[in-house]
């Protein structure tokens, strides 16, 4: 059987008739996404004709309109953005008035940034192909040697480098740039919305930075930047860099045909899913009132590089639907016995190997021999072993692959039968770059997103127009936050004193507010002509952190680093005991040392997982802002968050069975940050039928999936987040819930939330509203990460206090 022999409609009735009755189908919708013509542009006047024969001779014949469009702006000076679909031709946008600046003036240049050497790289070799003279691109990153560093800053006009670079070389040896910054044309800033939560309040400043020094030396370079798309790209890219940004938003670029299925895994019949096993949470101090439910954040979570480890599927939450990754391996199955060439995306490796182990049991049974034609695929593989996979499945060798990231996988492997993607990958930028690789020219193609157990998953399966329709998730971030302020103002500082016209290009009364608190430290020195440095070295600033060494994670027996977690994070996930995920290895925690920073682990793969409990306490500093709702109130602030983990539960991998709870003890935390709540009278929970008995259990199910469904409007990680909900609490005497921002100082997303109050509830009610369960699981109110052990939770009462919320509020 040829792969061609089946379309995508085929085989989505295929896979839908598998799961039986139309009237409990799988399938919550179906996307045509229609196939689209590109629309060209004429190449502009001014583009420099040795430019243009270059681009032409590497097959682009004429631009797309957005690209034209883009880089008009772009030569007329106009700070822009181009938010436009993967694989839609950004880099030309930006490439054609960056060159023909180069070519009109002999000694213009152009600063490139990318958030990973290997974009850099990528973009470098296509710089090279074009041939241009006297252009000399380079990339400069921390492996590049000393001697080629030099020839760099003295030869190359058009130099590839990413924001630490900029932060720790170039920008402190600035003088010796001087020549470089003197004639800088253009900066672009490529995948932009990589800059985001703490890593990009601090890129802003690196770029306020850049544009102060530029200054200095007589330039005033124009942004070009290119972002996936998403919602709010022109403010988004002025906030990143500080100065007003135009945006592109209408890719003109050509797209082939694909059925896109949206699939929420069936309910277990009751018999089959396991009875609910959580016990409830220890009478703790913050609980002795009966009332209070923390959630505390995993900050830093992502960036420790673990966050895609943890797998509700193989987690050990009850199981009440029907898995995801079992549902993407029988999908895969059917797809590979009706030939048809198809990848499926899972976001852990254990999960991808998983997928792949099930698909080839189940397609040996069906036919013998059948289940060598799937493997598995994920980083940590040899580049020759990975590239032999992908060539087997675009010969057809293979049909089926389970692989963990798009990202990783080979420019070359597009064009295949269908992609299966098994829960919802983060951003709708992932998404796309998932789904396309599924669709040859001229082709159809299917996709199929199997949702996870998990609120927001849940919400977007049944609201499609969220995902298909106008993007609601802007890429967030807060300068203003202190925590990153006060380092990067030492920075500059230490480049050139700072003057009062500085303060405002760095944010105006924060600024100046930090100024005069670095100066009480002894860090800044005022003088007349402006605020110094007072150290002889540089102020140590880490982009991707705001203070506190991160825990290092070493391997006992052979002194092995295998990561590291940040302080934040290292008591939920590090303590005695704790089962710790690194590339889908297991390790236990056999002690960590808070006093040297470093928790020394062993293999060992238990059958059960671990869950640490915490007690936190919020107390509120100062209201920012607030809306007065009469018997509800809604809120912006600053909040002190105090918690402490101070046991942990051992569960049964699978049933979710409490084995025994281990107390801890470990020190107290404290976090100043920021956090959005509201307050509901009780008189108006009593009003929409919430008994005084529930209001805990209500409000903390709220809470639950008000934190799950953040990520759709702002682009933060559910593990970004903490919260706290409590039928009384001293600072606002009602009963509250507090979503507060799991990064010291904000990283904006507990604004973003303040800022679309309606739309994120709205959502959230949604998302608990639609999911067919009885009493809450984790598809609507039950949350991997509770520090309560998910009790009380009441998921009626939920969506009565969020329609009262909602009822109160004006709207958007
Ligand atoms: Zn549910
Ligand atoms: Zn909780």
């Amino acid at each position: 059987m040829t792969a061609t022999a089946f379309g995508p409609a085929q085989l989505l009735h295929r896979l839908r008739a598998r799961s039986g009755s139309a009237a409990q189908s799988p399938i919550t919708h179906v996307e045509q996404v229609t196939a689209r013509a590109g629309r060209v542009a004429e190449w502009p006047e001014w583009a420099d004709p040795s430019v243009r024969e270059s681009l032409v001779s590497q097959g682009i014949v004429a631009p797309w309109q957005h690209q034209a469009d883009a880089a008009s702006l772009a030569w007329a000076g106009t700070h822009v953005v181009l938010a436009t679909g993967t694989a839609s031709g950004k880099s030309m946008a930006y490439q054609l008035p960056a060159l023909s600046r180069l070519a009109a003036d002999p000694r213009a240049t152009v600063l490139y940034l990318a958030p990973t050497k290997a974009l850099a790289a990528d973009q470098l070799r296509a710089l090279v192909r074009l041939g241009l003279d006297g252009v000399r691109p380079a990339t400069l990153d921390g492996d590049t040697q000393r001697e080629e560093r030099e020839w760099i800053r003295q030869h190359s006009r058009f130099i590839l480098t990413n924001p630490d670079m900029l932060h720790h070389a170039v920008l402190p040896a600035h003088a010796r740039w001087g020549a470089f910054f003197r004639r800088l044309s253009y900066v672009v800033i490529d995948e932009c919305h990589a800059y985001r939560g703490v890593f990009g309040s601090h890129v802003a400043h690196v770029l306020r930075r850049l544009r102060r020094v530029a200054e200095r030396y007589g330039s005033s370079p124009t942004f070009v930047l290119a972002s996936a798309t998403s919602g709010d790209p022109a403010g988004s890219a002025s906030r990143l860099v500080g100065v007003p940004v135009a945006a592109v938003v209408e890719d003109a670029s050509p797209r082939g045909g694909m059925t896109f299925a949206l699939w929420e895994p069936p309910l277990l019949p009751p018999e089959s899913s396991a009875p609910p096993t959580f016990v409830p949470a220890a009478r703790t101090p913050a609980s002795a009132a009966g009332s209070s439910s923390a959630d505390s954040p995993s900050a830093g979570f992502l960036s420790a590089g673990s966050a895609s480890e943890v797998d509700p599927d193989l987690d050990n939450m009850p199981p009440i639907r029907r898995s995801a990754l079992r549902e993407t391996a029988d999908l895969l199955t059917d797809a590979v016995v009706a030939g048809t060439r198809t990848l499926a995306f899972v976001r852990s490796r254990r999960g991808a190997e998983v997928v792949a182990t099930m698909a080839r049991r189940s397609l040996d049974e069906a036919v013998p021999g059948l289940g060598s034609r799937v493997a598995a695929y994920r980083g940590g593989y040899l580049r020759e072993d990975r590239r032999a996979i992908e060539r087997a499945l675009l010969s057809g060798e293979l049909l089926g692959l389970a692989s963990t990231n798009a990202l990783e996988l080979g420019v070359d492997l597009a064009g295949l039968d269908a992609v299966l993607i098994c829960g919802w990958p983060g951003t709708r930028a992932s998404l796309w770059q998932q789904a396309g690789r599924a669709g040859r020219a001229g082709g159809e193609a299917l996709a199929v997103l199997i949702a996870r157990d998990d609120p927001l998953d849940t919400y977007l399966v049944h609201h499609p127009e969220a995902l298909f329709g106008r993007p609601v998730e802007a890429t967030v971030l807060d300068p203003a936050n202190p925590y990153v302020l006060g380092p990067q103002l030492c920075c500059a500082a230490s480049e050139a004193p700072l003057t009062e016209t500085d303060l405002e290009l760095f944010g105006g009364a924060a600024a100046r507010a930090t100024v005069e608190a670095l100066v009480q430290q002894g860090a800044l020195r005022k003088r007349p002509s402006g605020w110094y440095w007072t150290e002889r070295g540089r102020p140590d600033v880490d982009l991707r952190g705001t203070g506190g060494a991160p825990v290092q994670v070493v391997e006992a027996s052979t002194g092995r680093l295998l990561g590291t977690v940040d302080q934040g994070s290292s008591h939920v996930m590090l303590h005695e005991g704790a089962v710790y995920l690194h590339q889908g290895v297991t390790y236990l925690v056999d002690e960590l040392d808070l006093e040297d920073a470093i928790a020394l682990v062993h293999p060992e793969e238990p059958d059960w997982t671990t869950h640490a409990r915490d007690v936190t306490d919020v107390s509120v500093v100062r209201v920012r802002s607030y809306v007065d709702a009469g018997p509800v109130g809604l809120f912006l602030g600053d909040v002190d968050v105090t918690s402490q983990v101070v046991s942990y539960q051992r569960r049964r991998l699978g049933s979710g069975e409490v084995i025994d709870t281990k107390p801890l003890d470990l020190p107290v935390r404290e976090l100043r940050t920021v956090a959005v709540w509201f307050t509901i009278s009780p008189q108006a929970l009593a009003a929409a039928g919430v008994e005084t008995a529930d209001v805990p259990g209500a409000l903390h199910a709220a809470e639950h999936a008000g934190i799950g469904l953040l990520p759709l409007i702002a682009t933060c990680d559910r593990w970004d987040i903490g919260g706290l909900s409590t039928a009384n609490h001293p600072d606002t005497e009602a009963p509250t819930v507090f979503v507060y921002d799991g990064h010291p100082g904000g990283a904006g997303f507990a604004e973003r939330a303040y800022a679309t109050a309606a739309e994120w509830l709205r959502a959230t009610r949604e998302a608990i509203a639609s999911c067919a369960c009885e009493t809450g699981c984790p598809s609507c109110v039950q949350s991997p990460k509770c520090g309560n052990g998910n009790n009380p939770l009441d998921k009626p009462g939920a969506v009565r206090v969020l329609t009262t919320v909602l009822a109160a509020l004006p709207p958007d």
